[in-house]
């Protein structure tokens, strides 16, 4: 029998989960639970990488991130759900990782070089130049094989993977190089057409009321070349139209199409169209928030059973770490 390959990934505690997010990562997760192991966490100590000035919403942020999560699919029976500062050997493991990490391969990180580049010297701290540390020492605590990525941060895990070649080549093979687990996922724009994201203050809650749901279609960008109703409209460069390929079935989003194009729908019809369907599908993620909400110390309870769980994979991790880098003392033990 082949050993487990474990899955690791976290997001940065940003409250309630957006259909971008969803369908970004989150979606991806709870499908991934289907085929390995899995060690999913909320990453409050990089949320003080960029907010150390303020860190008083991050307990709340962390709560409706996690209570989203369960609500979508992650099931707290099969898979850790954890948070990140509980668990002392990621802190314990970025230390010993910066001992032997070559500071210009922390300098060339891009996002290191555009931060330095800038007047705002906020980000020009110890802890951002050592972000790309710990997120190694997130992964490989766990000695995860697998971390689900999008093509394009295929360049985030490359300095991981580094690191773990250069630690084995000095200590012996205490970690698997982790592999990038690329998953196609959609673009999903925001109701402004730009990318959905809470900076732009153009996003639909996973786990919005269906008024919401209905309201906020309602101020969604359609073809902008459609002025009035018996204009024909062009679905291809319609904003609403790529949530029907998200939400809708294949009869629904064929019939769309065509009454778009010879003007026998109107846009106001098909937001309310798209409304009802969206509720629709989302009712069952809906009301299991819903149902968190009545008792959300559940949520607390989930997060105690996953810390406890991580904790216990991580603390067999730095025992093989501190014996292969000769700093465990029977004499202690
Ligand atoms: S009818 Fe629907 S698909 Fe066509 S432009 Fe309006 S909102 Fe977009």
């Amino acid at each position: 029998m082949t050993s487990p390959k474990y899955v690791l990934s976290g997001l940065k505690p940003t409250g309630r989960v957006h259909l971008g997010n969803y369908f970004g990562a989150v979606k991806n997760w709870v499908e991934l639970q289907e085929l390995h192991p899995c060690y999913y966490f909320v990453a409050d100590w990089h949320a003080l990488t960029a907010n150390y000035a303020d860190p008083s919403s991050i307990r709340d942020l962390t709560f409706n991130a996690v209570a989203d999560w369960i609500s979508a699919g992650m099931d707290p029976q099969r898979t850790a759900i954890f948070v990140q500062s509980e668990i002392k050997e990621h802190a314990e493991l970025h230390l010993l990782l910066s001992m032997i990490t070559p500071l210009p391969w922390l300098e060339r990180v891009p996002t290191v070089k555009d931060i330095q580049a800038q007047d705002d010297d906020t980000l020009n701290t110890y802890g951002f130049l050592g972000y790309p540390l710990l997120q190694t020492a997130d992964i490989i605590v766990y000695r995860a094989a697998y971390v689900p990525i999008g093509v394009d941060q295929a360049a985030h895990l490359e300095i991981s993977r580094e690191i773990v070649r250069r630690f084995n080549n000095f200590y012996g093979d205490v970690f698997p190089e982790p592999q990038p687990l690329f998953t196609a996922t959609p673009k999903v724009p925001g109701l402004d057409a730009r990318k959905m994201s809470k900076s732009y203050n153009n996003t639909i809650g996973l786990t919005a009321s269906a008024d919401d749901i209905r309201a906020l279609v309602m101020t969604m960008f359609t073809d902008p070349n459609r002025l009035r109703r018996k204009d024909p409209g062009n679905p291809d460069i319609c904003n609403l139209f790529q949530f029907h390929k998200l939400f809708s079935d294949d009869a629904t989003i064929a019939r769309v199409d065509h009454e778009c194009r010879t003007a026998q729908i109107g846009c106001v019809d098909d937001k309310k169209l798209l409304a009802e369907i969206m509720i629709e599908q989302l009712r069952p993620i809906r009301e299991k928030r819903e149902r968190i909400d009545a008792d959300p110390s559940y949520v607390w309870d989930v997060l105690r059973e996953g810390n406890r769980k991580a904790r216990e994979r991580a603390a067999e991790t730095l025992e093989k770490v501190r014996a292969a880098m000769k700093i465990d003392y029977p004499e202690f033990r």
